[in-house]
């Protein structure tokens, strides 16, 4: 779950990591109230989404006086971003973030992630951070420095030496940076955290480090230990497709094709997803409904894949193992009849209970094509998405 930056550093400042005064607004006169309740002459106002790059893409605006601190709050609430973190739809920023400007000596990164090979927390640092670090990362590795650390989140007076020589700290700067570095990691740790960085922390002319930025995603498996964090998820930063799936605990991705897929099963999903793609088509989304969905919960599957204005043809691909091919039947049944739904359907199935499955489906009086083959479904989806 992804957090924004405002709520990820209300979590830093718990862990006493500094960082200049902000609040945030999600309208003109809230703007003016933070201008004034922060007695802000210039401020930094940056848009709230779940999406990095907002420099880059006219997300961060710098405001010289009270007045275009409104101006740009204006310009930028409700601006929709587009980069390659958010894919072509774009992300629309409900809130801005308003701070306190700091000066800045230097641009450094510093964040924690799983590293998934090697089943560990690492600390990644750089001592050239800021809006470029992609680049950084490609072009010049070696100035990126990757420490695993351990699960208890403490850091080694080692690993703090290996960093502060690393980041060319030293005297009361590195003291700043190594306690810094030592939150950080304890947070990470503590909030459950996939990923969590300060991009960029920054060095002041007055030698103090503090972050200007931070980022900050929650792994969705903790979510059930972590209360205070959940309050914080934001709905608006999603697809209404994506915000219903999560609603039912459905595993639903949207993607950019054209054929809503109803798979029962990751593995079979991505199968169907790569045999509509080799015969032409585009998958609209992947839906696993699982193994053991209720009828209620495959028809609010249904639901979510048609409301999908993209959707041109549905393919559902089921496998019945411990799920039921009735089930499904009558699931989409279900949904289709009260949908009354004018997009084609091709039907797959196999395994447990499929005579029964197949009767439902050749009952229904719907517009259903069957399929035998995972081939011939992919064919038949694919043709009819393109009007055949
Ligand atoms: P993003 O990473 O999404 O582009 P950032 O918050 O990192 O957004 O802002 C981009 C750049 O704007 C930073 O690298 C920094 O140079 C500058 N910046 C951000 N916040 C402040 C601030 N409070 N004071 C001064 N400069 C800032
Ligand atoms: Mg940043």
């Amino acid at each position: 779950m992804n957090l924004h930056e405002y709520q990820a550093k209300k979590i830093l400042q718990e862990y006493g990591i500094p960082m200049p005064a902000f609040a945030v607004a999600s309208t003109v006169e809230e703007a003016r109230k933070v201008a004034k309740d922060l007695k802000l002459e210039k401020a930094v106002i940056k848009i709230q989404v779940h999406a990095g790059g907002r420099g880059k893409a006219g997300g961060v605006k710098f405001a010289k006086s009270p007045a275009e601190i409104e101006s740009y709050a204006k310009s930028l609430i409700g601006m929709k971003m587009v980069n390659r973190q958010t894919g072509p739809e774009g992300v629309v920023a409900e809130k801005v973030i308003i701070s306190v400007p700091a000066d800045i000596t230097k641009e450094y990164y510093i964040g924690a992630l799983i590293d998934r090979n090697r089943a560990v927390p690492v600390l990644i640092a750089s001592p050239e951070g800021g809006v470029e670090i992609e680049e950084v990362a490609e072009k010049t590795p070696e100035k990126i420095l990757t420490m695993p650390f351990s699960f208890d989140g403490k850091l080694r007076s080692y690993q703090l030496l290996r960093l502060t020589k690393f980041m060319g700290w030293t005297g009361d700067v590195a003291k700043q940076g190594a306690a810094l570095a030592k939150n950080l990691a304890r947070c990470f740790i503590e909030k459950d955290a996939d990923l969590l960085e300060i991009n960029p922390l920054v060095l002041t002319p007055q030698n103090e480090i503090i972050a200007l930025d931070a980022k900050m995603s929650i792994d969705d498996n903790a979510l059930f230990r972590q209360s205070e964090v959940v309050k914080l998820f934001d709905p608006t930063q999603i697809s209404p497709q994506e915000a219903a799936a999560k609603k039912h605990d459905l595993a639903y991705i949207a993607m950019h094709g054209e054929i809503g897929c109803m798979v029962n099963g990751a593995g079979l999903a991505m199968a169907t997803m790569d045999i509509i793609q080799l015969h032409g088509g585009a998958p609209a989304n992947f839906l696993d409904v699982g193994g053991s969905a209720t009828k209620e919960k495959v028809a609010e599957g249904f639901r979510i894949i048609l409301s999908d204005p993209k959707v041109r043809a549905v393919l559902v691909n089921i496998f019945g193992g411990i799920m039921n091919c009735a089930t499904i039947a009558e699931g989409v049944i279900h949904a289709a009849k009260e949908l009354r739904i004018s997009v084609p359907i091709v039907v797959r199935l196999e395994g447990t209970n499929v005579q029964e499955g197949r009767r439902l489906f050749a009952e229904s009086h719907l517009k259903i094509a069957s399929a035998e083959s995972l081939e011939t479904a992919a064919e038949m989806a694919v043709k009819a998405a393109k009007g055949g």
